[in-house]
């Protein structure tokens, strides 16, 4: 557990929350700031600060359990859409930094500003980028 780590603490049972689902490696509970009802979270239970530093094996295990609440989401609130969200730095917003991700239920019109439109890329572009990141591969 990390020290200052407050889903390490929710995690650990210090800080209550409310949990939906929790299995030997996995949490799943709410969010206490719900975008929309039924805005959820899932953890590995193992500290990992973001997707970067994660583990394989957690996050194959958060992942299922992303899909299993997902689709009890999708059971019990019936929403208009659904997505999953996870941040990995400030500059994606992320708050807690311990690896989570977000089950959204969507509204319709909510007004969630995740949705862009579909514009064509510059193909020259696109193929430089991938470059690049093919390389980074390679390190
Ligand atoms: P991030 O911005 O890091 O992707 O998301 C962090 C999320 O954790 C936020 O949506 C925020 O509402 C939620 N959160 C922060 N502190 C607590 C807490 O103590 N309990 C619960 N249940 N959620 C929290
Ligand atoms: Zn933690």
């Amino acid at each position: 557990m990390h020290q200052d780590c407050i889903f390490c603490k929710i995690v650990a049972g210090v800080i209550p929350c409310f949990k939906i689902y929790e299995d030997e490696h996995t949490l799943a509970f709410m969010d206490i700031n719900p975008v929309n009802p039924g805005h959820c979270l899932v953890v590995p239970k193992n500290h990992a600060p973001n997707l970067f530093e994660s583990d394989d094996a957690d996050l194959a295990r958060t992942m299922a359990v992303v899909r299993k609440i997902s689709r009890a989401v999708q059971k019990a609130l019936n929403p208009y859409g659904l997505n999953l969200l996870q941040a990995n730095g400030p500059g994606a917003a992320q708050s807690v930094f311990h690896l989570h991700l977000h089950i959204i239920p969507r509204e319709r019109d909510d007004d969630l500003r995740m949705n862009w439109g579909l514009k064509s890329g510059n193909k020259d572009e696109i193929a430089a980028v991938a470059e690049k990141i093919k390389e980074a591969l390679e390190d």
